[in-house]
Parts: structure tokens; C-alpha cells; sequence
């Protein structure tokens, strides 16, 4: 039975103008469960003029901020309580395995209670102004609309460190969710007007890229779009930016280095690599895609690798004993079979894994390739599967040259017992996240984002809530004097 869905546009549940559908497959199963609306360019617009009324007036505008607050707690708490309804919808869209997006759900409460917090302690300055009788002070306003752009994994987990902050400073948003996985973030939405939220202050758009992606991004109303996602869709925003001037931050894609050090905790290390390769089948943002491991520790290091690896249950991600599901898109396996091949005709060989697995078209079998060079193409492309690239290092000069030797720059893995060399690689990665004997750990309280081509702009933390205002410069002149007329010279 296929359930169908409809938008959220200023707080009513519609259909396209059109009234055109489309599907959404389970990635394990490969059955259309779901349909739902595909937005037009009249929708997309009539969204973001919704968000846009509802920004300057209407209870939105007249609520204080702990007000806003308020609705953000309350947000938070029902996704808590609804975690498990929420976790088995994201798990028949995404495929990503319900054990993870159970928690997910239950943990992204924690983000909106941190910004329901954070709502009434955004505060401007006093200026210490070089002028007499000038009293001069900033108030940090709200930027206005703000397109919030989500690929399918972890959809929740990415609408609410978009959502949380955008909220709390008082904008409005319109969302666009992923075309492979829609139906979370319908789901997600019946819980907006429940929390309290004004008609039209959270709008969720279904579509594709074009037009409903691009239509959003280059609207004019659009204060600023906050995009997670692959480079190619970026380059698609900041392109309309050049338009309608909107801000722009970019959560993209890595190929993040996991450095282990002949001293560290193997252990630990083997199995911080695991979670952060095999994790979510690979399909992280943040996977630990590239290992670099101390020539002395190498053979052990991978010989325990590779027996977890070929260990893994693979199969319904529904179930409690599977530790790894499928990929989401055909697109993604066919990129990683093609990588694959052509890593081998260049000197890579396969230390387990390499094909498809049984459970079905989309599952992938853990794989782990050792790589001659860091030149191959292979080490430096974001797969978002399975597959780990293997390089190994003798010094730490050369460890910190191969980490370093990236486009991307998302996140680092560093085990080391030696203190002093953690601290010394932690400051030379270049990475916007750095992990120091653990692995993929997150917080609300953390900021989050890459450098190069891992991307700009950060999420979650305070500081995300400043990054969802402009300050506004306030002149009061106190002086009894009258203002003197400049034309006439005293
Ligand atoms: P895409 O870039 O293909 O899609 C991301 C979102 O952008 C989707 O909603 C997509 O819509 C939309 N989109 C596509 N084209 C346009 C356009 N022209 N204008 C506006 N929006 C557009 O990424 P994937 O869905 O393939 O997701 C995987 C990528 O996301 C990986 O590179 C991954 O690393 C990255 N990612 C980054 C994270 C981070 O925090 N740094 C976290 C998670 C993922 P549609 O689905 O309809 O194509």
C-alpha cells in the first residue's frame, strides 16, 4: 500500500499546483512506498512569499524570543516521543539502519532544547562611540527567509541544525527535502503546528533539484540558503546567489583522514576505523574514508580490520541484529563499482569486500583497498559508501603531507597516546572538525563544517544562532542642542 503525502505551505497541507507525484523507493526493498507532491515554481513561490508575510507580521513577528524558545522546546519533546515513528519512516526512505535513526531522532530533541535556550540570549552591543552625546547600539535581527537545502541521509539530523538555529533568531524557513527521501520530513512537519508554531514559519517543499531547488535558491525573497550536500548543487546556489544576494553556507561533502600512530590503542583505533567507514553503510558526510596508518602497526591493523569487516551482517535495515543496510541510490553503487575498477588497473588491491552483496541491488559488502599512491583518483573521491582506502606513512611529516593532501577538508581522525603530537596534528590538519582518539562524536554545543571543498559557513553551537542575524546600528543622538544646519557656517 503506498502512502501518499502531501507539502507544508503556510501551515496547509496541499497538493502540486499541478498535482503531479512522484515516488520514493526503500532502498532495501526497492518498492515505491511513498508519493508525494512535486513542487512547482507557483508552489516554491507561494512558500517563500508565506515565510516571507510571516517573518514581518502575524504572531510570528509579535512573539519574543522566548516565545520562540518555547515552541523550540516543545518541538524537541515530541520528537523525542514520536523517535521511534520518525526512525522507522527515515529507515523505509533512506535505508539507513533503524537502530541509528531511532537514536538520531531521540538525540536531535537535544539540538532543538539547546536553541530553544539559546532563543532569548541573543543580544546586540552598546558601541563605545567616538562621538559626545551619541548613544549608539546594535540589535541582532533576523535575516528574513532562509532556504534550507537537505540531502537524504540524515535528514532529520540536518533539518535540525538548520531549523534549530534559523528559529530561534526569529526567521522563517522554506525546506526543500532530498528526492530520495521526502517522506521524514513531511512526517517531521505534522509536528510544527503541534509545537506551536505560526501558520507559514516552517514551509517543507518536495522536488527535484530543478525546479524546485533552483527556483528557491534564486528567489528574491530569500535571505540566505543554508545547503548540505554535493559540490555540483552548491556551485547551483552560489551561482543564483549572484542574483538575489543571498548568504550562503555550504555543508559538503570529504574524504576525511584517519591517522593512526604505530603508539595508539589499536582497539580503539580499529574500531573508531569501523564506525567511521562502515558506519550508515559509509554514506557520511564525515566517514573516515581515508586510513593512514604507521607502517609498524599496518599488518596488524588491517588484518583485525578486515576480519570485523567480513563479519558485518549486512541486510534488512529494520532489524535489531543488522549492522549494515543498503545504499540509497543506484547512482552511488555504480560510482563505487566504477572507482573500484579503476583503482585496480591503477596498482590498488582489494583487502576484502569489492562487490555487491547478497541482501539485494543495493547492498554493498564492506571493502577495503590498499592504495600504492595518494595519487590515485580513488583516494580523493567521495565515494559516500563502504570503502576504505588504505595508505600507509613512517613519519609524522608524512602523515600530516597525506592528510593534507585533499580538496576536501571536513573532519580527521588522529589516534596517538603522545599528548604533545596530538596537539601538534590537531592544529596542522586542515579540517574543520578534528577528532582526537574518538571518532564521529557530535553535540549541539559543537560547531560543525568543513574548509575547501568540504565547504563555508558552519552549523550547530552558539555561534550558528549569530549566523541566522545581522546586527542593526541604532544612532541616538542625546544632545539638547539642535542639529546644526551644515549650510551655514557659525
Ligand atoms: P546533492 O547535492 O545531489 O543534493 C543535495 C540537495 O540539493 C538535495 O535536496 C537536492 O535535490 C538539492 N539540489 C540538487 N540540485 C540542486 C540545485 N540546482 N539547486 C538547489 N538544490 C539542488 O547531494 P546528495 O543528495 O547526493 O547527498 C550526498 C552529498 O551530501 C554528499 O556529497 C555528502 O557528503 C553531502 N553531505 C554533507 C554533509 C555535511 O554536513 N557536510 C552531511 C550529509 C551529506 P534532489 O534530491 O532533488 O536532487
Amino acid at each position: 500500500m503506498t502512502s501518499r503525502y502531501a507539502m507544508l505551505i503556510d501551515g496547509d497541507w496541499v497538493q502540486a499546483s499541478d498535482g503531479v507525484f512522484f515516488g520514493s523507493a526503500n532502498p532495501a526493498t526497492g518498492e515505491i512506498w511513498a508519493e508525494v507532491p512535486e513542487a512547482t515554481a507557483e508552489d516554491v513561490d507561494r512558500a517563500v512569499r508565506a515565510a516571507h508575510r510571516t517573518c514581518y507580521e502575524g504572531p510570528w513577528a509579535a512573539m519574543t524570543p522566548s516565545q520562540r524558545g518555547q515552541c523550540l522546546r516543545r518541538l524537541g519533546d515530541l520528537l523525542s516521543e514520536r523517535s521511534e515513528h520518525l526512525g522507522e519512516i527515515e529507515t523505509r526512505d533512506s535505508g539507513k539502519m533503524f537502530k541509528e535513526t531511532r537514536w538520531q531522532a531521540k538525540y536531535i530533541a537535544e539540538f532543538f532544547h539547546f536553541y530553544a535556550g539559546a532563543a532569548d540570549k541573543i543580544a546586540g552591543e552598546t558601541l563605545p562611540i567616538d562621538k559626545p552625546d551619541m548613544f549608539v547600539f546594535t540589535n541582532r535581527e533576523p535575516l528574513g527567509v532562509i532556504a534550507a537545502i537537505v540531502p537524504w541521509n540524515s535528514q532529520l539530523f540536518l533539518t535540525a541544525v538548520k531549523l534549530g538555529p534559523a528559529l530561534a533568531a526569529g526567521n522563517t524557513v522554506v525546506l526543500k527535502t532530498s528526492e530520495h527521501a521526502p517522506a521524514v520530513i513531511l512526517e517531521f512537519g505534522k509536528l510544527i503546528a503541534e509545537a506551536g508554531f505560526p501558520d507559514g514559519v516552517v514551509n517543507i517543499v518536495t522536488g527535484h533539484g530543478d525546479p524546485c531547488g533552483q527556483v528557491l535558491t534564486s528567489h528574491p525573497m530569500v535571505a540566505r540558503v543554508s545547503f548540505t550536500g554535493g559540490p555540483s548543487a552548491a556551485r547551483h546556489v552560489i551561482g543564483n546567489s549572484a542574483n538575489n544576494f543571498a548568504q550562503v553556507s555550504l555543508e559538503l561533502g570529504g574524504k576525511s583522514p584517519f591517522i593512526v600512530f604505530a603508539d595508539a590503542d589499536l582497539e580503539s583505533a580499529v574500531n573508531g576505523s569501523v564506525a567511521g567507514i562502515f558506519g550508515a553503510s559509509g554514506q557520511s558526510c564525515v566517514a573516515g574514508s581515508r586510513l593512514i596508518v604507521h607502517e609498524d602497526v599496518a599488518d596488524e591493523f588491517l588484518k583485525r580490520m578486515t576480519e570485523i569487516a567480513a563479519g558485518i551482517r549486512i541486510g534488512d535495515p529494520m532489524a535489531e541484529d543488522t549492522e549494515m543496510g543498503p545504499l540509497c541510490t543506484h547512482g552511488q553503487i555504480e560510482t563505487i563499482e566504477r572507482e573500484i575498477a579503476r583503482a585496480q588497473t591503477e596498482g590498488a588491491q582489494l583487502l576484502c569486500g569489492g562487490a555487491r552483496a547478497e541482501a539485494g541491488p543495493l547492498f554493498y559488502q564492506p571493502t577495503i583497498l590498499e592504495c600504492p599512491s595518494p595519487d590515485l583518483d580513488i583516494v580523493d573521491t567521495e565515494l559516500f559508501g563502504p570503502v576504505l582506502c588504505v595508505l600507509r606513512f613512517r613519519t609524522e611529516t608524512e602523515a600530516l603531507a597525506l592528510a593534507n593532501q585533499s580538496e576536501h577538508g571536513l573532519a580527521a581522525g588522529i589516534f596517538t597516546r603522545d599528548v604533545a603530537r596530538a596537539h601538534r596534528m590537531a592544529q596542522a590538519v586542515r579540517a574543520g572538525i578534528v577528532w582526537v582518539n574518538t571518532y564521529r562524536a557530535i553535540s549541539p554545543v559543537a560547531a560543525f563544517g568543513g574548509v575547501k571543498a568540504s565547504g563555508y559557513g558552519r552549523e550547530s553551537g552558539f555561534q550558528a544562532v549569530y549566523d541566522y542575524t545581522r546586527p542593526k546600528t541604532v544612532w541616538m543622538n542625546l544632545s539638547e542642542e539642535p542639529v546644526a544646519n551644515p549650510f551655514q557656517m557659525r
